[in-house]
C-alpha cells in the first residue's frame, strides 16, 4: 500500500467508495465523477503506476475481472455496449497514479464522450447497491 494512494486507500477500505465487485485480487467501484451512468473502475489491491509498472500475471488477472465486471454491467444495467479505458501517463490523461481500467457503458446512439460529469452521491449510492456482483 502506497501512503498518499487514494486508490490504495479505497482497496484497504480506508475511505469509501461504491464497490460493485471485490476478491482477493482487485476491486470495482463506480467513478465519482462518471463519463456515463455505470462508469466503474477496476484497481488491483496492489498498488502498481501504470500498465507498465504491473506484473503480467496482475495483468493477465485484472483483464479476466474486468471482462466478469462488464459482462455483469451489461445484463445489470442493462447497456448496450461499453468502452474500456486504460490511461497512462499524465499526458495521457492519467489522473490518479495507480493503474486502473475503466468500464465505460454505452446507450443507444448516444454520442461516444470521454468526459467526467459531477456525481451525484445519492444516485451513485443506489446504482452501486443494484448493480453490486
Ligand atoms: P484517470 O484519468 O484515468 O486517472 O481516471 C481517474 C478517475 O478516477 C477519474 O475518472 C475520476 O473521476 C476517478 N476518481 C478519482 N477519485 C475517485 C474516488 N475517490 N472514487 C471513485 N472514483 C474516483
Ligand atoms: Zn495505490
Amino acid at each position: 500500500m502506497k501512503n498518499d494512494c487514494i486508490f490504495c486507500a479505497i482497496a484497504a477500505g480506508e475511505i469509501p467508495s461504491f464497490k460493485v465487485y471485490e476478491d482477493d485480487l482487485v476491486v470495482a467501484y463506480l467513478d465519482i465523477n462518471p463519463f456515463t451512468k455505470g462508469h466503474t473502475l477496476v484497481i488491483p489491491k496492489a498498488h502498481s503506476q501504470g500498465l507498465l509498472e504491473t506484473p503480467d500475471e496482475t495483468l493477465a488477472a485484472i483483464i479476466v475481472r474486468v471482462k466478469k465486471v462488464a459482462a455483469h454491467l451489461k445484463a445489470a444495467l442493462p447497456c448496450d455496449g461499453f468502452n474500456i479505458l486504460q490511461n497512462n501517463g499524465e499526458a495521457a490523461g492519467q489522473t490518479v497514479h495507480h493503474v486502473h481500467f475503466h468500464i465505460v457503458p454505452r446507450y443507444g446512439q448516444e454520442p461516444i464522450v470521454f468526459e467526467n460529469h459531477a456525481g451525484n452521491m445519492d444516485e451513485l449510492k443506489a446504482l452501486a447497491a443494484r448493480i453490486r456482483l
